[in-house]
């Protein structure tokens, strides 16, 4: 039997990001609960870039890319035919579910699943396959452009903003890299439940484009000693939540800007480096520290929620066709890039 063929982005060795080159490959068949997906948009992740540098644990020669929108165009046997034509976004991790993280809805736990694009065939492709419950519905009005980022950054962002931090109405939030693609998400999820945003920014070049994300007041903090500016633009209450997205050289200065009882969301790692913390400031002002990543399956239906709705409007900051996602990944290297750069077309 003769294989389809289907074009992708592959890499034969880590290196610089003109290791991706468009190859052709199996076009992968589905299985019984399997929908095959054409992919119409992809986004480029920073993680994809640390894993095509080798700076992240796996293999060479795999199809990069977790962040998918496309079309169901077949169906395995076991599932609606009515579903083909559906557009969709892929729900990232192929979880278990049947595990106790699963059961209760933490996806993102399940020890016994994996990654799309990090072990098997991802997002820089013109197919994929995936068990259909993977495949979310597209709610109307969302283009399939905004909804690549329904997982990751916005997935991300619900499940660190309203699921780990729990921000509510009237909660303080300090974003901190808030001109990042992660900060200017989470200022649009926080703001979507009415709450206030401090955003921190260390780049003039960002404040603005921090306010536009909602951020009801922007500290540009060149020296990254922001605390006492947190303090007192808070009335001396301090942030109820902190989304660390930087954590190097900020993580003292975020739990001095802490309220009583705030929780301080660790997501970055930028300069992967340890950090000191003061217990007696942890303890006098019963500091929670924790951690969040991946989004759960329903903080990808929140995302696409937030999208259908406006209250969270995508940071595009360049389309590109397929063939030319080395040039994303350089720019995105170069920190040349304000927003998501998602691949669409060939
Ligand atoms: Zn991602
Ligand atoms: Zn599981």
């Amino acid at each position: 039997m003769n294989m389809a063929r289907m074009r992708a982005v592959t890499f034969r060795a880590f290196g610089a990001p003109d290791v991706l080159q468009v190859t052709e490959v199996d076009r992968p068949e589905p299985g019984p609960d399997d929908v095959l997906v054409r992919i119409d948009a992809a986004g480029i992740c920073y993680h994809d870039v640390l894993s095509r540098g080798g700076r992240i644990p796996g293999k060479a020669g795999r199809i990069l890319g977790h962040e998918i929108a496309g079309e169901i165009v077949a169906a395995g046997a076991d599932v609606p035919a009515a579903r083909v034509g559906e557009g969709v976004v892929i729900y990232q991790r192929l979880f278990c579910g049947t595990c106790r993280y699963c059961l209760s809805g933490r996806q993102d736990l399940c020890r016994n699943s994996r990654v799309l694009g990090e072990q098997g065939g991802g997002g820089y492709a013109e197919f994929a396959c995936v068990p259909a419950r993977n495949a979310i519905r597209i709610p109307d009005g969302v283009d399939m452009t905004a909804a690549a980022l329904a997982v990751c950054p916005i997935g991300t962002s619900v499940r660190a903003a309203l699921g780990v931090a729990a921000t509510g109405p009237g909660d303080t939030v300090l974003v901190t890299g808030a001109g990042g693609g992660l900060g200017l998400h989470q200022i649009q999820v926080a703001k979507s439940v009415s709450a206030h945003v401090i955003a921190v920014t260390s780049s003039e070049d960002k404040a603005d484009v921090v306010r536009k994300a909602g951020a009801d007041e922007v500290i540009v903090s060149h020296d990254l000693k922001f605390s006492a500016e947190v303090w007192r633009r808070t009335g001396k209450q301090g942030a109820d939540a902190v989304l660390e997205n930087v954590v190097t050289d900020t993580f003292g200065e975020s739990l001095r800007s802490c309220a009583q009882n705030a929780v301080v969301v660790v997501l970055g790692n930028i300069g992967a480096k340890r950090v000191e913390i003061d217990p007696g400031l942890v303890i006098m002002r019963r500091i929670r520290i924790t951690g969040s990543g991946n989004a759960t399956y329903k903080d990808v239906q929140m995302a696409l929620h937030l999208l259908a709705t406006g209250a969270v409007k995508p940071f595009i900051g360049a389309v590109l066709p397929f063939p030319q996602v080395s040039v994303g990944h350089a720019m995105m290297e170069q920190r040349e890039v304000t927003g998501r750069v998602v691949l669409q077309g060939w």
